[in-house]
């Protein structure tokens, strides 16, 4: 399947979730077993080295996380927003267009050492992904890769990541 044949499976919802948002919707690719194939397939080809887990981000970032992690012979590290996780966690602040936000991992979730692929569905300012990469670091992790089925590239994320010196991959831009 082609990129553009990949692209075309996603949809871009006006005005969600506010007047003014561009959003792009995943859920027609997830439907599409033949994109979502081609999806893993990809991503599981540019993975760059052994990885010990791989760390999703909630919640959409789950779904590309199990399914790498399978092939990868990786483990699955949930990012989950503040206050989901039952275990004791640590977590790691970001700011939101307004206001700011909360990431949080378990605390006992990973060996210092342990190599980490970065995952989630989209990446548009980056400060999700950055977040959880000071997140995963803090507690001991070594993150040289991020991967995104979509990028948008004007809003500077994915350039962000690769300037702090991560290799970042994304399906669709
Ligand atoms: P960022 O922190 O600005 O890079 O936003 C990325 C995060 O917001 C990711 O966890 C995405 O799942 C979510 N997100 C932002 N915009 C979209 C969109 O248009 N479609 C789907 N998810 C989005």
């Amino acid at each position: 399947m082609a990129n553009d044949d990949l692209k075309a499976l996603i949809r871009t919802i006006p005005d969600f979730p506010k007047p003014g948002i561009q959003f792009r919707d995943i859920t027609t690719l997830l439907l599409s077993p033949a994109g979502l194939a081609a999806c893993i397939e990809r991503m599981v080809a540019a993975t760059d080295g052994p990885v010990d887990l791989v760390a999703g981000i909630e919640a959409r970032g789950f779904l590309f996380a199990a399914a790498l992690a399978v092939p990868l012979e990786a483990g699955v590290l949930l990012i989950r927003k503040d206050g989901k996780l039952p275990g004791a966690t640590i977590a790691e602040d970001y700011a939101l267009e307004y206001g700011q936000d909360r990431i949080a991992m378990h605390a006992d979730a990973l060996a210092p050492g342990a190599r980490v692929l970065l995952v989630d569905d989209l990446i548009a300012t980056g400060g999700t992904a950055r977040a959880a990469i000071r997140l995963l670091r803090k507690a001991g992790a070594v993150v040289t890769q991020a991967q995104f089925l979509v990028d948008l590239p004007d809003l500077g994320g994915a350039a962000a990541l690769r300037g702090d010196g991560l290799r970042v991959d994304a399906l669709v831009a």
